[in-house]
C-alpha cells in the first residue's frame, strides 16, 4: 500500500464531481488500499477519492473506536436511496479542512447502495456516526464540503483562512 498525498482547501479539485467507477478490478482494490493507508495514517475515519486527485466515486471510512479493531470499509459507485426525516448533530471535520471542526445536522439514518472492494451489490442501513460519515464522504464525489452546510459568514473566514495559508506556504 501507498500513501497519497490529501488535497487541502482551497484545492479546486475538491469541487469536481467523481465520475462513476465501471469495473471493480486490480487497479480500483489498489487505490481502495491506498486510500485506507493514507486514510490511517492521517488520521482520519473516511476519505474520499478526489482528496487524493483521483476522480473517480469511490471513498473509504472506519468508524471502530480506538479499543477496538480496525473495520475498513470501501464504497464503490455509493448512492444514497434513503434518507430519515430524522436530523442529527455531529461536529464533523475533514482531512482537506485540517483542523477546522464545526456542528453539521444531516439525516440520522440513511440507507446506501454501493459495490464493495470485491465489486459486489451492496446495500445498507447506516446511522450514527456511520451515517453522518457516509453523507459527508458521499458529498465529496459529488464536489461538496462539510462547510457548505454552515452559514456563508462562517464559510468564508474558513475559506480565507486556507488562501491565506496557502499563498505563504507557495501552494495553490
Ligand atoms: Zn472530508
Amino acid at each position: 500500500m501507498t500513501k497519497r498525498t490529501i488535497i487541502t482547501l482551497p484545492d479546486p479539485v475538491l469541487r469536481q464531481v467523481c465520475a462513476p467507477v465501471t469495473a471493480v478490478g486490480d487497479d480500483i482494490r489498489q487505490l481502495a488500499d491506498d486510500m485506507l493507508d493514507t486514510m490511517y495514517e492521517a488520521p482520519g475515519i473516511g476519505l474520499a477519492a478526489s482528496q487524493i486527485g483521483v476522480l473517480q466515486r469511490i471513498f473509504v471510512l472506519d468508524v471502530a473506536k480506538e479499543d477496538q479493531p480496525k473495520a475498513p470499509m470501501v464504497f464503490i459507485n455509493p448512492e444514497i436511496v434513503w434518507s430519515s426525516p430524522e436530523l442529527s448533530v455531529y461536529q464533523e471535520g475533514c482531512l482537506s479542512i485540517p483542523e477546522y471542526y464545526d456542528d453539521v445536522e444531516r439525516p440520522a439514518s440513511v440507507r446506501v447502495t454501493f459495490q464493495n472492494r470485491e465489486g459486489a451489490q451492496q446495500e445498507l442501513l447506516a446511522d450514527g456516526l456511520l451515517a453522518t460519515c457516509i453523507q459527508h464522504e458521499l458529498d465529496h464525489l459529488n464536489g461538496k464540503l462539510f462547510i457548505d452546510y454552515l452559514s456563508k459568514l462562517k464559510r468564508d473566514r474558513v475559506v480565507k483562512k486556507f488562501q491565506k495559508q496557502a499563498r505563504t506556504t507557495g501552494k495553490s
